[in-house]
Formats: structure tokens, C-alpha cells, sequence
């Protein structure tokens, strides 16, 4: 039975998706020269050609950050530590971390990708996210952060699944996109502020226990802004049995 309200169709449409833009690049690298998705530019091989790569480079998150939360420091004093934040309350995840900071190309990447349609920059955007961070190993299952089903259907994907299948066939760790469910749209997060942000998508998730019990998951999300969202998931997911990895794309800068 198709379950209602988990984006279930829209979870058909991305695995397609997704399978066919695996199986097209390596139909197009036959046929036609591979170009780097977000330029065009002729490559070899590769996510993107080596001008974009030294832009996403430039952003990419090296330390020194939370050893908890992932937020980047100012300044590199006092060896591995927690923010304050971490330390004064334990959050509700393992460890979260980012690939890149959330500007310059790494910025328009996920403009292109989230609002104008690009669903095959998915795999380029998880190559690179894999390839400069360390997902932790042992993983049961990763999950994205799921869009209810109102947003799936006016956006017409989730970026953040298109991003965790790409991941979950990377690292070879099975996908679960079924059992965390977002159960009430809420408003738009870009205008409100931290608090207002955690309050508007409080108690939003649910998560089965049955599929998440003892469970260790990588939650997958493509740009975390106050970690208000991921931070619900991650509740939810805890509250369902989870210990919670969390791996986005890009954070913003300063939270
Ligand atoms: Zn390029
Ligand atoms: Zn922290």
C-alpha cells in the first residue's frame, strides 16, 4: 500500500531521476565529451572542470570547528573543542558536518540545482560532498531530510534526496527516504529568524521506530542554515531509537 503523505510518488520520480542520470552520463561519455555541469566547459572526467573545482575549493570547510556541530571558528585557539553551544546543551545528533561554506559557486551550484530544475548536478554535488568530508563508517541507513508532500509537488523533487540517493550509491550504504516524514507543511524559513525558524518546524517530522530503532543514520540535507530543520530531524530520529550523523552540502557562513 503507498503510504500518503511521505512523498512516496515523488520518491519514483527522484529514484528515476536519478538512476537515469547515472545511466545517461555514462551513455553521454561515450557519445558526446563529458562538459562540467555548471559551466559547460569540456572535462575529462570529474564532478566539474578544474576552474569550478578551485571555486569550490575555496570554500570548503578545513577547520578549525565544533568537533560536535561542525560550525566553523574564527580562529584556530585551544585545540579540538565544542562551541559553546554544544556545551552547554548536548544536542540531539552525534556529529554534523559540512562540505563547503554556503557562498561564491558553491552558492550558485545549489541556486541552479534546488530552484532551477538542474536534478542531475545531484551527483557531481554528492561526489563532491564525499569526497571532502568523511562520512562516518558503519552506517545503517541514510536518510534526507524529507519535503512535505504540498512542497514535493510544487518543486517537483527533493534536492535533498536526489543528493542522499547519489551518496547512499557512493558509499554503498543502503537509502531509507520512506520512514522520516515531514507531516506539516510549514511556512517558507528563508525571512525568519533563529527562533522563529526552530519554532516553525517544531514537532513537523515523524519517524517509524520500527525502521530506525538502534539504528546509526546519516542524515542528509544540501545547505544547513541555523540547523533549525536538521537539528528537528535529528530529535525525531533520536526519538525514534536513532544515533544521528548529519552531512550537508554547504552551511552558511556564521550562524
Ligand atoms: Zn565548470
Ligand atoms: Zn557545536
Amino acid at each position: 500500500m503507498l503510504r500518503k503523505g511521505c512523498g512516496h510518488d515523488g520518491d519514483i520520480f527522484v529514484k528515476a531521476c536519478v538512476e537515469a542520470s547515472f545511466m545517461l552520463n555514462a551513455l553521454l561519455d561515450i557519445f558526446v565529451p563529458p562538459v562540467c555541469p555548471l559551466c559547460e566547459e569540456a572535462i575529462k572526467k570529474g564532478a566539474l572542470c578544474g576552474d569550478c573545482l578551485a571555486l569550490f575549493e575555496k570554500e570548503k570547510i578545513s577547520g578549525p570547528f565544533c568537533t560536535t556541530c561542525g560550525e566553523p571558528f574564527a580562529s584556530d585557539t585551544g585545540g579540538a573543542h565544542r562551541c559553546g553551544r554544544c556545551s552547554s546543551v548536548d544536542p540531539p545528533f552525534v556529529e554534523a558536518r559540512s562540505a563547503f561554506l554556503y557562498e561564491g559557486r558553491v552558492r550558485d551550484a545549489v541556486h541552479s540545482f534546488k530552484y532551477g530544475g538542474r536534478v542531475t548536478l545531484g551527483v557531481s554535488l554528492a561526489l563532491l560532498m564525499c569526497g571532502t568530508t568523511s562520512p562516518p563508517k558503519d552506517l545503517d541507513l541514510i536518510v534526507p531530510v524529507p519535503l512535505h508532500r504540498e512542497r514535493l509537488k510544487s518543486r517537483g523533487y527533493n534536492q535533498s534526496l536526489l543528493i542522499a540517493r547519489a551518496v547512499s550509491k557512493i558509499i554503498t550504504a543502503p537509502l531509507d527516504c520512506l520512514h522520516l516524514r515531514k507531516t506539516r507543511l510549514t511556512a517558507d524559513q528563508v525571512d525568519l529568524t533563529a527562533r522563529e525558524r526552530e519554532e516553525n518546524v517544531r514537532g513537523a517530522f515523524e519517524a517509524d521506530a520500527s525502521a530506525f530503532k538502534n539504528k546509526t543514520v546519516l542524515l542528509i540535507d544540501d545547505v544547513l542554515t541555523t540547523g533549525s530543520t536538521v537539528r528537528e530531524c535529528s530529535k525525531t530520529l533520536s526519538r525514534a531509537g536513532a544515533r544521528v550523523f548529519i552531512l550537508t552540502l554547504a552551511r552558511a557562513a556564521s550562524l
